[in-house]
């Protein structure tokens, strides 16, 4: 009898593991469920916002998953028995032998008081295609990104903003009519890479962008365009982009795997507490940053335990939660940082200048995932 594992979410953490167990040479059955029809990337975001891609370029269609013994299912999980290994969909039950939770996080924006409705956020689709919309009017004024809450995805991405933003105003000519802030929980852009991080500030004082580190913006007042600030202070805005407060998805809080609010699982296989369930990605606490290149890993890492178990042999290598983040400059031009969270006693982090090369890479690098999970 093959062994059926259900993958919950196919993100970077759910395609990567199918993908994983899928051309090894073991007998599994996987049932990969996830409520959208496409993956879009993350940075791909910036591409919606900016109008640089269409949101049909950006897509890879699950339809595209053809790969032996995976089975996508387009439904939406709506409870997680994680005692039972029994999921319950909008259109089905399943029973798994071995369950995985890659879920990713959702948004509250309504945790940040005045944020609906005075502020926007490019963290999902429809607020990217929003922005992209919205952006051409705005042509003077203050514009503010800032972090409401942590964790959040993707450390470097309000920078990121930042320089993009910057870049776009300046191509329109209305660059010099507007200030542009970010306001950061750090003392730094990427505290682990103090490369980075100065390469970032360096970006910023010759763009003439103000980093205000070590802070944070609780509520906003919509009528009198002001964002109140941790420390008591206020700054008005005229543009607000804010990076919302993160929560695991409603179904994995009502599931009991979450403590304190994500899912705790053993550093080096990504194991829960209960029996035969793992969980990857955004979704959990492991001490590493919620970005698709360490779901990616810890994907991976749990198929190679996995066909270990299943072959009853091997021994395979505790997830080492290391990876390679890119960081767009603006002017076409993108940085990357090696970061290893786990293998040594601290983070360590290696970084590459922008350049157009590392730019190139980002687009191999996508272009590689495109392939082994969707076949083109
Ligand atoms: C603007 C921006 C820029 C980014 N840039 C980068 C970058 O350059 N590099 C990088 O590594 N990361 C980047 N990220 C972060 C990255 O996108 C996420 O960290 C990554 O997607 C997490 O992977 P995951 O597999 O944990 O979850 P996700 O990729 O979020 O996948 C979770 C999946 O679960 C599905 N799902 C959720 N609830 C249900 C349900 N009830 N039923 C069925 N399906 C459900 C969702 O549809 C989704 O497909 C960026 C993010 C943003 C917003």
């Amino acid at each position: 009898m093959s062994t059926h594992v259900v993958v919950l979410g196919a993100g970077f953490g759910g395609l990567e593991l199918s993908a994983r167990l899928s051309s090894a040479d073991v007998d599994v059955d996987v049932t990969l469920i996830d409520k959208s029809e496409a993956f879009v990337f993350g940075f791909s975001k910036f591409e919606l916002m900016f109008g640089r891609e269409s949101l049909e370029e950006v897509r890879s269609y699950y339809r595209d998953v053809v790969k032996p013994g995976v089975q996508f299912r387009q439904e939406t999980v709506t409870s997680i028995d994680p005692a039972a290994r029994r999921v319950a969909t909008d259109r089905n039950a399943y029973e798994a032998d071995v369950l995985v939770v890659a879920l990713g996080a959702d948004y509250d924006l309504g945790a940040t008081p005045g944020f609906p409705e005075g502020g926007h956020e490019f963290y999902s689709i429809d607020g990217a295609l929003r922005l992209r919309d919205l952006l051409p009017s705005f042509t003077s004024g203050k514009a503010i990104i800032a972090v409401l809450g942590e964790p959040f995805k993707c450390p470097p991405a309000p920078c990121e903003a930042a320089m993009l933003l910057d870049e776009w105003l300046t191509e329109r000519g209305v660059r010099s009519n507007i200030e542009i802030s970010v306001v950061s929980p750090w003392g730094r852009p990427i505290p682990p890479s103090p490369g980075a991080s100065k390469a970032i500030l360096d970006r910023f004082s010759e763009r003439n962008i103000t980093f205000i580190p070590e802070q944070g913006v609780t509520a906003l007042d919509p009528a009198k365009k002001v964002a109140y600030l941790r420390d008591g202070g206020a700054l008005p805005y005229d543009l607000f982009l804010g990076i919302p407060i993160h929560r695991v998805p409603a179904v994995v809080e009502a599931s009991g795997l979450a403590v304190d609010g994500w899912i705790p699982v053993d550093q080096a296989n990504l194991a829960t507490r209960f029996p035969n369930v793992y969980a990857v990605g955004d979704v959990t606490s492991a001490p590493v940053p919620k970005a698709g290149v360490f779901a990616e890993g810890a994907g991976r890492a749990v198929a190679e335990y996995l066909i270990a178990e299943l072959r009853r042999g091997g021994s395979p290598k505790p997830y080492d939660g290391a990876a390679s983040c890119y960081v767009e400059f603006g002017d076409r031009k993108v940085g990357r940082v090696d970061v290893d969270f786990l293998t040594g006693d601290t983070p360590s982090a290696r970084f590459a200048g922008p350049s157009l090369e590392t730019a190139e890479e980002k687009r191999e690098f996508a272009s590689s995932r495109r392939q082994r999970w969707f076949g083109h």
